[in-house]
C-alpha cells in the first residue's frame, strides 16, 4: 500500500478538499497510473451529492473522476500490453467477473460483478473504490485503455466517460449517413454526442435551454439548432427523427421529445436525472416508438471509440482549471455553464 494525494468530500454537503488515501501496491497484473487530466462528469456531481441515493448510496469521504489519463508509472509482471511511460485512460469501469455472458461479450458495464471506479465496493484494500481525483491510481490491466498519441490529453480525458457513453447508443441504434439525429443538452457529453454523430454522417440537431450555445452547436458539427423551450420551433421537426439521444442531468419532459420520433424512432436516455421522468403512453404508442437507457460502453467499444477520435482527431472542448477550483466548476456545471467539459490539470494536486 502507499499514499496518494487526492481531493475527497466528506460528506453529502461538504465541498471536495485535499486529502490522503491509499492505493494498493500493483500486483501482478496491475498498471500503476500517474493521472495527468481528469475530466469532470455531471456524476460527479450527483454522485458527491448523494442525488442517487435510491440507487447508488454514496460513501464518505468519496473520492470522484472517472474520465482519467496519464502516464504508467509500473506494471505487474503478468502486464503485457503497458511498459512504464506509456500513455493508458481509465473510465468508468476497474473491475467485473469476466466471466458472465455480458463480459464474455464484451459488455463489462451490464456485468452483475462490475465494481465502478469510485464509490463501489473495494476488493483489494476494503471500504470503496477512489476515483481520478488525485495523483496516482492502480487498475487491472483488461480495464486499461490505449491512449492515440496524437491528441491533446486534456481533451482526451473526458471521451473515458462523456466519449463512450455518446458512441456506444449512437453505434446500436445505426446511426450513419442519412439519418436524422437528435442530441438534446449540449453540455459535456451532448457536445461529444455532436461531434460523434456528425463525424458518422447524420444530419444533427441539437436541442437546447441555451439561446447562447447555438454558433458553438454549429461549430461542433450541428446541421440545426433548436431552442427547445420555443414549442413552435420544436412543433416543426415533428414526427422527423430517427433517433434521439437524451443527456439531460435533470428532470424535464421527455415527451416532447418522443413526438419528434418518426415510425419506429428510438429516444435512448444516457442522462440520469436524481427524479424519474413521466413518460405519456401515447406517444410511445402512436407511431410504435421506443424509449430506452444507455450505459457507458464495454472496454472493447471504449477501446474502438479511443481508435476512432485519433483517426478522426476527435477530443473533447475542455476548460482546464486547477483542482482548487473544483467546488466552483460543480456549481457552473449545475448552471449548464460549462464549454462544454472541465478537465482538472492534475499537476496543480502537488501544491495542494
Ligand atoms: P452537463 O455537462 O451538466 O450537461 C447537461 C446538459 O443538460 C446541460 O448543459 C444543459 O444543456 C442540459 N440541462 C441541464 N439542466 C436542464 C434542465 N433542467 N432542463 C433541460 N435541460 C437541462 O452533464 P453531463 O456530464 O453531460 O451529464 C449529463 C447526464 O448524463 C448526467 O445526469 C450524468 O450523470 C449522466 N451520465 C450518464 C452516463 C451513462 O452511462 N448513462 C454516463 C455519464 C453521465 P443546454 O444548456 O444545452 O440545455
Ligand atoms: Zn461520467
Amino acid at each position: 500500500m502507499y499514499n496518494t494525494k487526492a481531493y475527497s468530500a466528506a460528506s453529502a454537503t461538504s465541498p471536495l478538499t485535499s486529502d490522503t488515501i491509499a492505493r494498493r501496491d500493483p500486483t501482478e497484473h496491475d498498471v500503476q497510473i500517474e493521472i495527468l487530466f481528469c475530466g469532470i462528469c455531471h456524476s460527479d456531481v450527483h454522485s458527491v451529492r448523494n442525488e442517487w441515493s435510491g440507487f447508488m448510496p454514496s460513501v464518505y469521504p468519496i473520492v470522484p473522476g472517472h474520465e482519467i489519463v496519464g502516464r504508467v508509472t509500473k506494471v505487474g509482471s503478468a502486464v503485457t500490453k503497458y511498459k512504464p511511460g506509456d500513455l493508458a485512460g481509465v473510465g468508468c469501469m476497474v473491475d467485473s467477473d469476466r466471466t458472465c455472458p455480458n463480459c464474455q461479450a464484451g459488455l463489462e458495464q451490464f456485468c452483475p460483478n462490475m465494481t465502478l471506479t469510485y464509490n463501489f465496493p473495494d476488493k483489494h484494500l476494503g471500504g470503496v473504490t477512489y476515483g481520478g481525483y488525485s495523483d496516482s491510481i492502480v487498475v487491472e490491466e483488461r480495464f486499461v485503455l490505449r491512449v492515440p498519441e496524437n491528441l491533446d490529453l486534456a481533451g482526451v480525458a473526458p471521451l473515458l466517460c462523456a466519449g463512450i457513453t455518446t458512441y456506444s447508443p449512437l453505434r446500436h441504434w445505426g446511426v450513419t449517413e442519412g439519418k436524422k439525429v437528435g442530441v438534446v443538452g449540449l453540455g459535456g457529453l451532448g457536445h461529444m454526442g455532436v461531434k460523434f454523430a456528425h463525424a458518422l454522417g447524420a444530419h444533427v440537431v441539437v436541442f437546447t435551454t441555451s439561446p447562447d450555445k447555438k454558433e458553438d452547436a454549429l461549430r461542433l458539427g450541428a446541421d440545426e439548432v433548436v431552442v427547445s423551450r420555443n414549442t413552435d420551433e420544436m412543433q416543426k421537426h415533428a414526427g422527423s427523427f430517427d433517433f434521439i439521444l437524451d443527456t439531460v442531468s435533470a428532470k424535464h419532459d421527455i415527451n416532447a421529445y418522443i413526438d419528434l420520433l418518426r415510425l419506429d424512432g428510438n429516444i435512448t436516455l444516457v442522462g440520469a436525472p436524481e427524479k424519474p421522468l413521466d413518460v405519456a403512453a401515447f406517444s410511445l404508442i402512436m407511431a410504435r416508438r421506443s424509449l430506452s437507457g444507455s450505459s457507458i460502453g464495454g472496454i472493447p467499444e471504449t477501446q474502438e471509440m479511443l481508435d476512432f477520435c485519433g483517426k478522426h482527431n476527435i477530443t473533447a472542448d475542455v476548460e482546464v482549471i486547477p483542482i482548487q477550483q473544483v467546488n466552483e466548476a460543480y456549481e457552473r456545471l449545475l448552471k449548464s455553464d460549462v464549454k462544454y467539459r472541465f478537465c482538472i490539470d492534475m499537476a496543480s494536486l502537488k501544491s495542494a
